[in-house]
């Protein structure tokens, strides 16, 4: 993709597949998967002062402050290996974060190269969310239904015990998802209106929405939408 495209945010709700399809694109285009998700599992892991405050908000499905969740995309887009590129899997989530992001970039004199919205429909983002199971071992990803492990329970790939991520409950998905829809779909319109939006159908195979991806990419995105 000759460095087009190279820095790019996913936005969907939870249990579009971002995860899934940065892990891909990083791949392909060789720039880091920045997961604010898994950062804060990875410190909540630790027990750092960091982890054990985000935890409070992880577990009930609620946002971790911007202050704070603003403070580890700053740090970690200034790591040298972030100097090329990244894709953003689950930042920004609120305007105040959007802003912040451009506020960096026009520090970092970089400029954000494209924005895909990946589309579940919310039934579907609850049978994704509320059957997915992980591995705390090696982070290996199953579902119930769609997607189980070759003996119920155990990891394939590395034979440790799978569990559910403690936001994955009914009750703290739905609350996820409203609050996808109160605080981060505002964003699609920010984003659209600077002209970097790709809109993606997520119901498709992984493999074929990563082809999406990769085609949307290429083309140009939607015209900025003008302010009325
Ligand atoms: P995810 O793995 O992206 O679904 O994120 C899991 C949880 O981490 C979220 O439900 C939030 O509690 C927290 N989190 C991740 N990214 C952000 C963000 N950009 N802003 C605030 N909280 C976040």
């Amino acid at each position: 993709m000759s460095g087009q495209g190279s820095r790019l945010l996913l936005i969907g709700a939870p249990g579009a597949g971002k995860g899934t399809q940065a892990a891909l694109l990083s791949k392909t285009l060789g720039v880091p998967h920045i997961s604010t998700g898994d950062m804060f599992r990875a410190a909540k892991a630790m027990g750092s002062p960091m982890g054990v405050m985000a935890r409070k908000y992880m577990e009930r499905g609620a946002l971790v402050p911007d202050k704070v969740t603003i403070g580890i995309v700053e740090e970690r887009l200034q790591q040298p290996d972030a100097s090329d590129g990244w894709i953003l899997d689950g930042f920004p989530r609120t305007p105040g974060q959007a802003r912040a992001l451009d506020e960096l970039l026009a520090r970092l004199g970089q400029s954000l190269d494209a924005v895909v919205k990946l589309t579940v429909p919310r039934d579907e983002l609850i049978r994704r969310l509320t059957g997915r199971r992980v591995c705390p071992q090696c982070g290996a990803n199953y579902h119930l239904d769609s997607a189980p492990p070759a003996h119920a329970g155990i990891c394939n790939r590395c034979g440790h015990q799978l569990e559910q991520r403690e936001d994955d409950s009914e009750q703290t998905v739905m609350h996820r998802l409203d609050v996808y829809h109160e605080s981060t779909r505002p964003l699609i319109a920010f984003y659209e209106k600077k002209g970097v939006l790709h809109r993606v159908d997520g119901t498709l195979p992984v493999g074929k929405v990563n082809t999406a991806i990769v085609a949307a990419l290429r083309a140009p995105a939607a015209a900025p939408v003008k302010a009325s």
